[in-house]
């Protein structure tokens, strides 16, 4: 292993509050912790939410991220070892093999697995508390006083949101949500259901203009599948919470399936009735003028979010690292650590947004033509010849930062902060 370039700085007298319990503020958890800080994360779900499809790292950065958290080996362990991702035709033709890499990266995990580790890595020494979120913050010279939903108020040095796309955080301190959230023209939509076309470790996908649906099995369970759709839309208006709206838009959209390939649409929208771990959003990316305001900052997709196609995930852990960094180096001196910690990560958040602009498209396109020249297309690319090529272009984006080595990483457990957890 590589020695470290700064001297390590204890963060014994921080308090941090993290906003979101998924990736982003479980990896921040993590490093703060082994920084010394006294971390409380706290989380609006009732428990660690599972639900949502596989995530995926992808380059030399991602790895080197998760080996320096301690962790690459379990997510290896956990890994889904995807293989076949097939576009077919409405008639279940097959049209375009699509080579692993494209859509599961070098390693894939269920989104699920991968927060649980982190949360298992971090449960003694990290405050979690469940159903409850933040009400009010208000910023004094010394700290940050924060009202909640249900808890009593209580005063930290420094809160991070790390509450996603439609980070709660972020409105509270840079106001409306729709002057950062920019939509994309599509909505996406995952949720379990019985692996009835007999898959895998594999993925059927078929397009017709504007929708997608595509049926995969993940795990190589013969029971367990999934069901992953796609549309075109301009932004709808909707409660993001209720269940039902949610899936009667699904249900909708997909109502009229125009293919023959019918058998697995329909009992993809058969299982959508009874889905309850429906996870739908639109796909939107998240811009913002500035990361941090006075004692708060924002981190993965609450700061500079892409839904997917953007390596949200890789991107959060990789951000999680820096800011930890960047706060040990400052000795928790916030302002010099957040500034630095927005210089190091703004041109790399914004690459790999940029390609998660061609997800939408991409998995939907527009007309019949389009769909025609995308099969062309990635026909071609993902030959035996142009393979090689085209992986170092998808990993171009997720290797675009030169990392720094901070104090701290290694296998190590996170420092001995006592135990310190409570259900709300
Ligand atoms: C249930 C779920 C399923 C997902 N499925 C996929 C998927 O299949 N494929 C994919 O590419 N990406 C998926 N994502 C998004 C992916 O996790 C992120 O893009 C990426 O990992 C960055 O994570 P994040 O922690 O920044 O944000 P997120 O993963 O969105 O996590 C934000 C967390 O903050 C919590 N939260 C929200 N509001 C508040 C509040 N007011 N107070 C406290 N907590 C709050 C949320 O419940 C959530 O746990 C999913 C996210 C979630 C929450």
């Amino acid at each position: 292993m590589t020695t470290t370039a700064h001297t390590a700085a204890p963060l014994s007298h921080l308090s941090v509050l993290i906003s979101g319990a998924s990736v982003a503020g479980p990896a921040l958890a993590l490093w703060l912790a082994r920084h010394g800080a006294r971390v409380t994360v706290l989380e609006k779900a009732p428990a660690l939410r599972e639900g949502g499809f596989a995530v995926d790292f992808r380059g030399r950065v991602h790895r080197t991220v998760l080996e320096r958290m301690g962790i690459w080996e379990e997510v290896c362990r956990h890994r889904t070892h995807m293989g076949r991702q097939t576009l077919v035709d409405v008639d279940d033709r097959e049209k375009v093999d699509l080579p692993a890499f494209l859509m599961s990266g070098d390693v894939e995990i269920s989104r699920t697995d991968l927060s649980r580790i982190m949360y298992e890595r971090t449960k003694d020494h990290v405050e979690y508390v469940f159903g409850d979120s933040v009400a009010e913050l208000r910023q004094g010279s010394g700290g940050v006083d924060v009202a909640f939903e249900r808890g009593a108020p209580r005063r930290f040095d420094l809160v991070v949101g790390a509450d996603g796309l439609h980070s709660h955080t972020r409105r509270l301190v840079l106001g409306d949500a729709s002057r950062h959230l920019r939509h994309l023209g599509y909505y996406v939509a995952g949720f379990a259901m019985p692996n009835v076309a007999g898959l895998r470790r594999s993925a059927r996908m078929c397009s017709v203009p504007g929708r997608m649906i595509a049926v995969s099995n993940h795990d190589g369970s013969p029971e367990r599948g999934g069901a992953f759709l796609v549309f075109r839309s301009g932004e709808l208006a909707y409660d993001r919470h209720d269940l039902a709206e949610r899936k009667a838009i699904l249900a909708e959209r997909f109502a009229d399936v125009p293919w023959t390939y019918a058998p697995h649409v329909l009992e993809a929208l058969d299982a959508l009735e009874d889905a309850d771990d429906l996870y739908f959003d639109a796909i939107a990316q998240v811009h913002v003028d500035r990361l941090s305001v006075g004692r708060v900052v924002l981190l993965g997709d609450a700061g500079y979010g892409a839904t997917m196609g953007g390596m949200g995930t890789g991107t959060a852990l990789v951000c999680a690292y820096v800011l930890a960094g960047e706060l040990a180096v400052a000795r928790g001196d916030h302002a010099t650590a957040f500034a630095a910690y927005e210089a190091e990560v703004r041109e790399y958040t914004r690459g790999c947004q940029k390609i998660s602009g061609n997800a939408g498209p991409f998995l939907a396109p527009p007309t019949e033509r389009r769909i025609r020249s995308r099969d062309r297309a990635y026909r071609m690319l993902s030959s035996r010849f142009l393979a090689g090529f085209f992986k170092r272009l998808t990993e171009r984006a997720a290797d675009g930062i030169a990392l720094k080595e901070y104090p701290g990483y290694g296998a190590g457990a996170v420092s001995a902060v006592p135990s310190l957890n409570r259900q709300a």
